[in-house]
C-alpha cells in the first residue's frame, strides 16, 4: 500500500468484533507483573499505536520520545567521549545548542558542515563518529544529499541521522537513502496541529533500537499516552495536509519570488516550508505584525500558517540574514494566504 493509505491504517486493533478503530489511551504508571509492559517509562499501548504507525512510514522500528530534543539528546549521547560529530551549519537551533554544550564541557568534538557542499561533508566525514544530517535545514532550507554522504559516513565507520521533520516520511524516506536512523521532531507536521510536543527516532538496526530502549527505559524521556494518541490521531491527515501545504507553498514560493519586497525566496521545490530574506530585521519586524491570517509564532508544520523571523532568538547563527523570515504554509485556502502576506509586505 501506498504512504498516504498506510498513515491511515498502520498501528490499528485487529478487524474483529467490538475492537475500537483506534487504539485507546491507555493511562497506566504500571502492569501486573509478568507480561512484557511492566511498568510505565517502558512501555505504553498507545506510544505502541504511534510507533507502529511512524515505523511503517519510515520503513524501521520506531521509539517515541518526550521531544524531538529528548530524541537529539538520545543520539548525541551514543558518541564516545572525544569523539568527533559533524553536523550541518544551520540546523534547529536547540540540536546545536546541545552539540555545542557537549563540546564546551570536553564530551565530544564538533565539525560543522554547509550540509549542501557534498564534498565538504564527505571530507568531515573521514574522523567522524556521528554525522548528523538534516534536510532541509532549518531555517536555511539547505538539501544535502544523503545517499552519497551515508556512503563516506558508513567507510569512515560512522552512523547516520536525518532529521526528517520538514520533509515529512511522506517526502523523504533516510532509511531508503541508508541513514542509520530518523529523528523526528514530532510536535511539527507529524502530529500537525500545534498541540503536542513529543519526539522519535526510527532505526532498521534491531541492535541499535535496543540500546535506544535501553537508554529511554534509563533517562525516561518518555512521552504522555494522551500525546501519543493525539500526535497519531494527527498522523492519520498527514497525507492531504502534507499535499495541500506543498501545493500552497509551491504557488507562494512563486508569487513572493516576483514580489520586489522580497530579496531571495528559498524554497526546495518540496513541502510546505519556505524562507524568504526581506531588506532587514526591521522590514521583517513589520511584515510579521502586520497580517490578520498568518500567525507570529515559533515552531512549525501545523494546519494553520504560522511565520518568524528566526534572528530574533539569541541563539540562531549569525550567518542566517537578520531579515529572514521563516513560512510555515499551513492547508487554508491559498488565495487567502496570499492575500494577507500582500497586504502585509507592502508595509515592509
Ligand atoms: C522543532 C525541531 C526540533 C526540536 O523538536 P522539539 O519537539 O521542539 O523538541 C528538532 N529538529 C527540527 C528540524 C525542528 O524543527
Amino acid at each position: 500500500m501506498r504512504p498516504a493509505t498506510r498513515a491511515v491504517h498502520a498501528g490499528r486493533p485487529p478487524h474483529e468484533p467490538d475492537e475500537p478503530l483506534n487504539v485507546p489511551i491507555t493511562m497506566a504508571s504500571t502492569y501486573v507483573a509478568g507480561g512484557e509492559r511492566e511498568y510505565g517509562r517502558y512501555a505504553n499501548p498507545s506510544w505502541t499505536a504511534f510507533e507502529e504507525t511512524l515505523g511503517d512510514l519510515e520503513g524501521g522500528r520506531c521509539l517515541a520520545f518526550a521531544s524531538g530534543l529528548a530524541a537529539v539528546a538520545t543520539v548525541l549521547d551514543l558518541v564516545g567521549h572525544g569523539e568527533t560529530v559533524v553536523a550541518p551549519r544551520h540546523a534547529y537551533n536547540g540540536s546545536l545548542m546541545q552539540l555545542a554544550d557537549l563540546e564546551a564541557r570536553g564530551r565530544v568534538r564538533a565539525l560543522l558542515v554547509d550540509i549542501a557542499d557534498t564534498d565538504a561533508v564527505v571530507a568531515a566525514c573521514a574522523d567522524a563518529a556521528l554525522v548528523v544530517i538534516e534536510s532541509p535545514t532549518n531555517p536555511a532550507m539547505e538539501v544535502a544529499e544523503i545517499a552519497t554522504i551515508a556512503d563516506a559516513a558508513h567507510a569512515a565507520g560512522a552512523r547516520v541521522v536525518v532529521d526528517n521533520t520538514f520533509a515529512t516520511p511522506l517526502l523523504q524516506r533516510p532509511l531508503d537513502l541508508g541513514a542509520d536512523l530518523v529523528l523526528h521532531s514530532v510536535t511539527k507536521y507529524l502530529a500537525g496541529h500545534s498541540d503536542v510536543v513529543m519526539g522519535a527516532l526510527v532505526t532498521r538496526d534491531d541492535e541499535l533500537h535496543a540500546v535506544l530502549k535501553g537508554r529511554r527505559d534509563l533517562i525516561g524521556a518518555i512521552p504522555g499516552a494522551f500525546e501519543a494518541w493525539l500526535a497519531l490521531r494527527g498522523m492519520r491527515t498527514l497525507g492531504v495536509r502534507v499535499e495541500r501545504a506543498q501545493a500552497n507553498a509551491t504557488e507562494l514560493a512563486k508569487r513572493l519570488g516576483e514580489h520586489a519586497a522580497v530579496h531571495e525566496v528559498r524554497y526546495p521545490g518540496f513541502g510546505g516550508m519556505i524562507s524568504i530574506v526581506l531588506a532587514d530585521a526591521e522590514a521583517a519586524d513589520r511584515l510579521t505584525a502586520s497580517t490578520s491570517l498568518w500567525v507570529h509564532a515559533t515552531s512549525l508544520g501545523g494546519v494553520e500558517s504560522t511565520f518568524e523571523r528566526r534572528r530574533r532568538w539569541r541563539s540562531e547563527p549569525t550567518t542566517i540574514p537578520e531579515g529572514l523570515v521563516r513560512l510555515s504554509v499551513g492547508i487554508e485556502d491559498v488565495e487567502d494566504l496570499w492575500d494577507d502576506l500582500a497586504s502585509a509586505l507592502a508595509t515592509a
